[in-house]
This record gives C-alpha cells, sequence and structure tokens, in this order.
C-alpha cells in the first residue's frame, strides 16, 4: 500500500543545508511536524568541510581541527601568516551527520526516512514530496537540497566556473606536517588551463588532507590530480610512495558559476545549499553562508512565520565576485598577480572578512587599491 503522510516541513537532503536546518529546528524547539530524508544516513566522511570565523563557531562539538597560522605561496612570493581575529576550521562530514542524528532521535516531532526521492510538486497551500518506493509525503513546506532549481537559464551564466579538486589524506610513516600550519594556497605557477593550487590540512605531524584544487571551466582526468599530489609530496614535502599510505580520497566539483538566483524549486519549494545557489561564487565556500541561512530559516519558522527565501547577497559583492570571476576565466598569469597582491598586502583578517562579505566601503577600498587595477579595469569593462 502506498503511504501519503502529512508533516509541517519536509526537510529533502540530510546532508549540509539539510542537517543544519533541522538542527537549529531542534535546538530551538520547534513544534511542528518535521520529515527528513536522505537516500543514506550513513554517516560517512567524504567531505572536510572548512570555514573561518570570528565568532563561536557552529558545531563545536565535532570541530576536528582548528589552525590560526596558514602558509601561502603565488608567484615569488611565499610566507607564513598568522589569523588573529579569524580562526580556521574543518569539520568531518561523518562526524557532523552523526551528532545532528543523535540530536534528532531526542526529539519525538522529527522522522527519518531513507529513501530516493523522485520528484517534488505543490500547489498554492501545500507541496509533496515523491519517492521511488511510489509513496508520497506532503507538507506545508518543502526544503530540498537535492535537485538543481527547475528555472535556471543557463544561459545567463557568464562565467560557468567549477572549483574541483581530487584530495588524499594520507598517513606519514615518519613525522613530516607542523600540524599548527594549514597551507590556504600553494600555487602551481605552470598550471594551465585555469588556476591550479594545493590545499593542506595537516591534522598530525604525520597525518593530513592534501587536495590538488583547481578553478577552471573544465575538470580534469582523475590521473591528472592524482599526478599533482604524488609530485607534491615528492618535490615539497620529501614523500616518495614507500613514506606515506593513502587512508580516504576525496572529489569534489563545487559551482564558482555567477549564476541567477532561483530561491524556488516551485511554490512552497524553497532551494537549499549548493543546489540552491549558497556557494560564494569566487572561493567556492558555502559552510558559513549555509549555518547563516539556516539558522535563520529556522527561527522563522519557529516563530511561525511564512518561510525566508535565501537571500542574495548585497550587490557590492556579486560585482566583486563577477570581476574576479572575470580574471579568472580570461588570465591565469592575471589571476596568479592578483592572489599574489591580496596576499602580499593584507592581513589574513582582511582577507577573511572581505570574502565573508562583511566589510564597509573603507575595507573595500583597501583590498581593492592593494590589487592591479589593469586587470580589474578589464573585468569592469566586460561587465558594466
Ligand atoms: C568534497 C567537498 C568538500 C567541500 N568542502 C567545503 C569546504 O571546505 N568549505 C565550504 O564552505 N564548502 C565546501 N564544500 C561545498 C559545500 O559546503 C558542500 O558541498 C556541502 O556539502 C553542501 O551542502 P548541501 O546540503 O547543499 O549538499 P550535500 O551536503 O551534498 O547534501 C545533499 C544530500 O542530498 C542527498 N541526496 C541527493 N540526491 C538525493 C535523492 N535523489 N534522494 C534522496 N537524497 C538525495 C545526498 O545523499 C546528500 O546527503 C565542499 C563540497 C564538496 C563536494
Amino acid at each position: 500500500m502506498k503511504i501519503e503522510a502529512k508533516y509541517d516541513v519536509i526537510i529533502a537532503g540530510g546532508g549540509l543545508s539539510g542537517l543544519s536546518l533541522a538542527w537549529y529546528l531542534a535546538k530551538g524547539n520547534y513544534k511542528g511536524e518535521v520529515l527528513v530524508t536522505d537516500s543514506t544516513f550513513a554517516p560517512t566522511n567524504d567531505k572536510t568541510w572548512c570555514f573561518w570565523s570570528n565568532k563561536e563557531p557552529p558545531f563545536r562539538d565535532v570541530i576536528y581541527k582548528k589552525w590560526k597560522k596558514t602558509w601561502v605561496s603565488v608567484l615569488d612570493y611565499s610566507t607564513f601568516r598568522y589569523l588573529n581575529e579569524y580562526s580556521y576550521y574543518c569539520i568531518r562530514s561523518g562526524d557532523f551527520r552523526e551528532y545532528v542524528l543523535r540530536e534528532l532521535k531526542k526529539h519525538k516531532n522529527f522522522d527519518l526516512l531513507e529513501d530516493n526521492i523522485l520528484d517534488f510538486s505543490s500547489n498554492q497551500s501545500k507541496a509533496v514530496m515523491l519517492t521511488k518506493g511510489g509513496d508520497s509525503y506532503i507538507a506545508n513546506y518543502i526544503f530540498q537540497s537535492i535537485m538543481k532549481p527547475k528555472d535556471l537559464d543557463r544561459s545567463q551564466i557568464k562565467y560557468p566556473l567549477i572549483q574541483h579538486f581530487l584530495g588524499w589524506e594520507i598517513k606519514t610513516y615518519e613525522p613530516a606536517f607542523d600540524p599548527e600550519t594549514f597551507t590556504i594556497m600553494d600555487f602551481d605557477n605552470e598550471f594551465e588551463p585555469g588556476v591550479g593550487f594545493m590545499y593542506v590540512l595537516p591534522y598530525t605531524q604525520s597525518k593530513a588532507l592534501l587536495e590538488f584544487t583547481v578553478f577552471s571551466e573544465d575538470v580534469l582526468k582523475k590521473k591528472k590530480y592524482k599526478k599533482k599530489i604524488k609530485h607534491y609530496l615528492l618535490h615539497e614535502l620529501g614523500l616518495d610512495k614507500d613514506h606515506y599510505e593513502i587512508r580516504r580520497k576525496e572529489y569534489g566539483e563545487i559551482p564558482m558559476e555567477d549564476r541567477p538566483h532561483v530561491p524556488y524549486y516551485d511554490k512552497n519549494i524553497i532551494n537549499l545549499g549548493s543546489v540552491g545557489g549558497q556557494t560564494k561564487p569566487s572561493t567556492g565556500y558555502t559552510f558559513t553562508r549555509i549555518q547563516d541561512y539556516t539558522q535563520k530559516l529556522a527561527q522563522n519558522l519557529i516563530q511561525g512565520f511564512e518561510p525566508l527565501p535565501p537571500q542574495q547577497s548585497k550587490l557590492k559583492y556579486r560585482y566583486y565576485d563577477l570581476l574576479l570571476l572575470h580574471i579568472l576565466s580570461n588570465s591565469t598569469n592575471d589571476s596568479l598577480r592578483v592572489f599574489r597582491s591580496l596576499f602580499k598586502k593584507n592581513n589574513f583578517d582582511d582577507i577573511f572578512r572581505f570574502l565573508g562579505e562583511d566589510t564597509n566601503l573603507r575595507q573595500d577600498l583597501k583590498i581593492m587599491s592593494s590589487v592591479p587595477y589593469i586587470p580589474f579595469f578589464k573585468a569592469i569593462w566586460k561587465n558594466l
């Protein structure tokens, strides 16, 4: 027999955004009936989420590692830099999932459903989720993080960039890392097309995640990322394959495109997370934006209001993103020069504040005046 169950809220997709929303609702004592659905709730550490914060970080209990010092290298500029006001944190997706599910199971008004979601539909007053088993679930609102927005007009995207990366979590047989210093960007100055760099998260002296990351329109063949990681291990850290073992691999593609804002999938169905366009286009960082939005959304629902759709960034930040996307899409050399000046002439607290969209005009001008102006003039000309 086909089920037809009714809820106040359905959260379709139990990844970062879906479970963050569920967490804030549960912790805020939301009284409505909630269904959280995912194809599987198995807690796999397939994603390592990092973010910076100058406040009490979210999900403090499952923070895997925190850093206050970073290494950056671009063209002829390489240096250690300290973070003062901000810290850089990482959370593993499996730890996060396990932690949130443990909390949800304490709340009788939260149901968990493991099933594949096939489709959604809605009318003026209700939204419906259809699963592979043929069951339908009805709710006042569905918050979905699994399907790309239906009305997304891809022809409006000017810079279809992707941040793509392959990472190896390795264990070395001898101490090889400084666990206090993460490498935010160690650029491969010869890489083309696009911008390529190594990102290194050292957890202990002998355990680290190393990711070869690229900003470009097309992903690489897997063997190309592997070759880059091996090369880095050998030439930067002096580690050949007899000095380490690979414990885990992590692959990701994060959209960095300047896509149109599409907050609704359909009437009463709101887009969340990556498919909801919550990634900051010029950086690929999404974690903090998801937290900010799901926290506000949960408060809204708890207070009995209509759900607040995701808001766009302020116009000035969208414009800055567009300029940077233009440079990243058009010239590797200009991109490297911009990163070089950005890192050389600013402290990391100011850079994080700017990328976190928390600056005033004076702070914006300080950052803007620190980078070479010709690439930006070209970008402005093309994006008037
Ligand atoms: C490997 C990786 C690392 C990242 N690292 C960072 C980082 O360091 N910092 C940062 O800010 N951002 C990072 N991101 C970007 C972003 O924060 C993550 O992608 C984040 O997981 C997005 O959350 P989400 O809820 O949109 O999607 P997800 O977390 O992917 O959640 C979607 C959920 O929907 C489920 N699902 C999908 N289809 C169906 C279906 N048909 N039926 C049922 N369930 C379904 C999936 O199983 C999944 O659990 C990373 C992305 C990747 C891929």
